[in-house]
């Protein structure tokens, strides 16, 4: 029932085929509107997306406040606001290693 479509991407101008497979895909997952880019567009903006926008919740080490941080916060490892982070490497000095321990 469904036939291969062929659209123009949006982004690059390009022509490519929305198949019937992937018709089939839309339809189940209830979506109405036609891709507007091709695949190497989609996955390119995708990639750009998660880049941009993935951030983890996080409990400032020095502070204690909820922040958000562009990695995954990993236990033992420390975690700044910005204010702190700011903060620290505005006093650290350029060798960032930790006090000689007594
Ligand atoms: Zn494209
Ligand atoms: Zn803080």
């Amino acid at each position: 029932m469904y036939e291969d479509e062929k659209l123009v991407c949006e982004d690059c101008g390009k022509e490519f085929t929305f198949t019937a497979g992937e018709q089939e895909f839309y339809a189940e997952k209830g979506l109405v509107n036609k891709p507007k880019r091709c695949p190497e567009c989609r996955q390119a903006r995708r990639k750009q997306h998660r880049k941009s926008r993935r951030m983890y919740d996080a409990v400032c080490s020095k502070c204690g406040a909820q922040t958000q941080v562009p990695f995954k916060p990993v236990p033992g490892r420390e975690v700044y606001c910005k204010d702190c982070f700011k903060s620290i490497n505005d006093d650290a000095p350029q060798d960032s290693s930790p006090a000689d321990e007594e």
